[in-house]
């Protein structure tokens, strides 16, 4: 077996062992690191020194599928997903962890770039770069990297510990850390071919280019070159099982029949679920039709599980958790857990009330979701088969265990282990009633950025906001009533903009607390302009942000409610911010909650409409929290960094939506600019995506259309009729030109403020 080259560097031991027990803390179950020497085989555009030019390593992060998910999933067809819908809910978390790594090395003064766990790909390659469906980097080789497993003959990373049932997602970074050696215990795939006898679309059969070979560390890695069209077909594109598949599989076959028969539903992969590594392996027939895992049961006393659950319970701010045994679901009632998990012992329901307000209530979903999956994981981690995300009925179950309760959603967690029953109704911790006490609850959930304004000051920005004539945006706009993949449906929109406040947001409300979290700067450093030319890491961090300032909200809005206060969280306070296209759909602009940032205090606003701070430049995002606890106003900002800067974000805005002056807004003697930009310029961008340079021409788009003198919907309708989107309208990924280019951060700090 060849070994590497003893070459590699030596890395900051203290740092390695920091990283990684910060990854374990956010959930890892397998964390490594992969030198950048390991990727020397790798494409270019594709390589960790492609994406940060100075990067040294690559931290590489695993989760484990827990295993009834997988095993009992995809019944009775692939598309019947059933509980690896939990993939979703582990790939959102693996984001998590990303995001958060990154801003880990950048507070010890290092360069993190973090990149997605999945769903943002360059479909048709770009430029010499012949990789179909094309990551920003391939988490799988970078595991193997990482010395964390082998690729198997299916294409995928073979772990030791849980053969494929693991997601990967990788952080790319200049620090330099200590590699984990590669591995080389027994092999992992024992060439069973049971992926390849269980491929629904005979992808390792047919259309393959022969064997692709691949070199990571040292090591070469053989499997088929399978055709990525031929395997995306039910997969990634949703198109039904029961359609043939064709001889040949490309982009155009697959949108002719998108066109003709729609998106029906994923898929759990084949190759994923017959698969396990041989040392683990063992079949039960009558339990599923997927190898086991073979796993040790822990010690712990059933108590000892009841009480982390009810720590996750806990830490999520539950409403209501119960458990019971199985027996209390006898068969003649109507839910039948064992359908779910033949050997079910214990049913565990998990709820939280949902708020009115959209927002809110979608924010408190997640978390609800994430609870659900940290349970199951948990119970699956101490050896118990475990299984969420069934269909079955969560609020039949929450009714049965005596939790069930109006305006609540409910989750519910199946498992084998026999956890004594409880019922927990936490009570929430409360905070003091005055604003230090909410900063510091504030910066500890996680925000770098905390301001507060009431009423009285919003108000007379209301008032400021009259007097400046500032123009609203238009009242038509084009939407797309098309599929996500395939050609645009233009459909005019009518929407009546007007200026919101915290009572849009929640009736009744009294101050606005408003929260910054910074992106990380190698995501903005690096867009468009590294070996890699993508803008794949900068779509990331944006709307990963966003998820990070709804969980911080969440934990202060818990904390409100505890208090008896109500609260509701905001993208947009105002209304007023347009949206920017994204593969996670459309995403609110940089400018939204610009104007809550500034009546803060927390920032001003700069000759692209963006909020700036002294800290960070341009390069955060903000949150709102409406809420009817009594608050005093920080003061307001007094800083202009483009008064010294040289207006670059005018000169690249590719369709010249910042040419004309922005009317001044006074609040409280204070002047800012009015975050009011030539929306339909800006639009035509950042929305639809007609302008190259903004990101489509870096995922290898022709969608560049000249912006018509004539501002019409029919104009901008027949544009983005006639660009060809294919697959990619999907993955349609936008990094501001002026958001890039603004060196407020640079700038920031050296003015004055208070
Ligand atoms: S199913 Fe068998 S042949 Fe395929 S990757 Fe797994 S171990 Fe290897
Ligand atoms: S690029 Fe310059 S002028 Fe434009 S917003 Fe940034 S600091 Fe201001
Ligand atoms: S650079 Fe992009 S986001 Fe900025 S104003 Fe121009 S079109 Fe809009």
């Amino acid at each position: 077996m060849a070994r590497e080259s003893a070459t590699l560097s030596t890395g900051d031991g203290k740092l390695t062992e920091e990283v990684s027990a910060f990854a374990t803390s956010l959930g890892a179950d397998l964390v490594g690191i992969a030198p950048v020497e390991r990727f020397s085989g790798a494409p270019l555009r594709m390589s960790p020194q492609g994406l940060l030019p100075d990067a040294r390593c690559v931290i590489v992060v695993g989760i484990h599928h827990p295993d009834a998910c997988v095993e009992l999933g995809g019944e009775p067809t692939p598309q019947d997903v059933g509980p690896y819908a939990v993939q979703y809910w582990m790939n959102s978390a693996l984001d998590d962890i990303s995001f958060l790594i990154a801003r880990f090395l950048e507070g010890k003064g290092y360069a993190g770039l973090p990149i997605a766990a999945s769903n943002i790909w360059r479909y048709r390659g770009y430029k010499d770069l012949a990789v179909n469906f094309a990551p920003d980097l391939a988490h799988r080789y970078a595991a193997v990297a990482a010395g964390l497993g082998e690729i198997g003959y299916s294409g995928l990373c073979l772990v030791p510990q849980f053969g494929p049932r693991v997601r990967f997602v990788s952080v790319v970074t200049n620090a330099s850390l200590v590699a984990s050696p590669m591995y080389h215990g027994e092999p992992l795939c024992d060439r069973c071919m049971e992926c390849v006898k269980r491929c629904p679309n005979d992808v390792f059969r047919k259309e393959t280019r022969g064997m692709a070979t691949v070199e990571i560390g040292g090591r070469k890695f053989s499997f088929p070159d399978t055709n990525k069209w031929r395997c995306a077909w039910t997969e990634n594109f949703d198109l039904s099982m029961s359609l043939p598949v064709p001889e040949k599989v490309d982009e155009e076959v697959v949108l002719r029949h998108l066109e003709r028969y729609g998106r029906h539903k994923g898929e759990e992969g084949s190759c994923l679920k017959f698969c396990m590594v041989p040392a683990l392996r063992y079949y039960e027939p009558d339990y599923c039709r997927a190898p086991r895992r073979k796993k040790m049961v822990s010690q712990d006393a059933p108590e000892t599980l009841r009480d982390a659950v009810l720590r996750i319970v806990r830490r999520e701010c539950l409403d209501a958790a119960a458990a019971g045994d199985i027996r209390l679901f006898p068969e003649a009632g109507p839910v039948h857990p064992q359908l779910f998990l033949p050997d079910a012992r214990t049913v565990i329901s998990l709820g939280a009330r949902m708020p009115e307000h959209a927002e809110t209530r979608a924010c408190f979903r997640r978390r609800l979701m994430y609870a659900a999956m940290d349970v199951c994981r948990l119970l699956d981690r101490a050896g118990h088969s475990s299984v969420c995300m069934t269909r079955i009925s969560d609020p039949l179950v929450a009714r049965r265990l005596g939790i069930l309760a109006d305006s609540a959603a409910y989750a519910t967690v199946l498992t084998s282990a026999r956890l004594p029953a409880f019922t927990e109704r936490p009570q929430g911790q409360a905070v003091k009633s005055d604003t230090d006490a909410l900063r510091s609850l504030c910066k500890d959930a996680g925000a770098d950025l905390v301001g507060f304004f009431n009423l009285r000051r919003f108000s007379a920005f209301r008032e400021a906001w009259t007097a400046s004539g500032a123009r609203l945006p238009e009242g038509c706009r084009v939407e797309d009533a098309g599929d996500v993949f395939g050609a645009w449906v233009p459909v005019r929109e009518k929407r009546t903009v007007r200026l919101q406040g915290p009572d849009d947001v929640l009736p009744g409300s009294k101050s606005v607390i408003v929260i910054g979290v910074k992106l990380p700067d190698a995501s903005v450093d690096t867009a468009k302009v590294t070996p890699a030319e993508t803008v794949g890491p900068y779509v990331f961090a944006s709307y990963e942000v966003l998820l990070h300032l709804e969980d911080i909200a969440y934990a202060v809005i818990r904390r409100l409610n505890a208090c008896g206060y109500r609260a509701a969280l905001t993208c947009d306070l105002t209304g007023l911010a347009s949206t920017v296209a994204s593969p996670r759909g459309p995403l609110p602009n940089m400018r939204a909650n610009a104007l809550p940032a500034a009546l803060a205090g927390l920032a001003v606003i700069g000759r692209h409409g963006c909020p700036m701070t002294p800290q960070f430049g341009v390069r955060q995002r903000f949150i709102a929290i409406a809420t009817d606890m009594e608050m005093e106003s920080d003061p307001l900002l007094r800083a202009d960094p483009c008064a010294t800067c040289d207006g670059r974000c005018v000169a690249v805005c590719p369709t010249g939506a910042l040419a004309h002056p922005q009317p001044e807004l006074r609040v409280e003697k204070v002047a800012y600019r009015a975050p009011v930009v030539d929306q339909y310029a800006c639009d035509w961008a950042a929305r639809l995506g007609l302008s190259g340079r903004e990101g489509p021409s870096y995922c290898g788009l022709d969608s560049d259309r000249t912006l018509p003198e004539c501002r019409t919907c029919e104009a901008a309708m027949d544009a983005v009729a006639s660009v060809r989107w294919g697959v990619q309208k999907h993955h349609l990924q936008i990094c501001e030109e002026c958001v890039r280019v603004c060196p407020a951060h640079l700038i920031a700090g050296k003015e004055e403020s208070g």
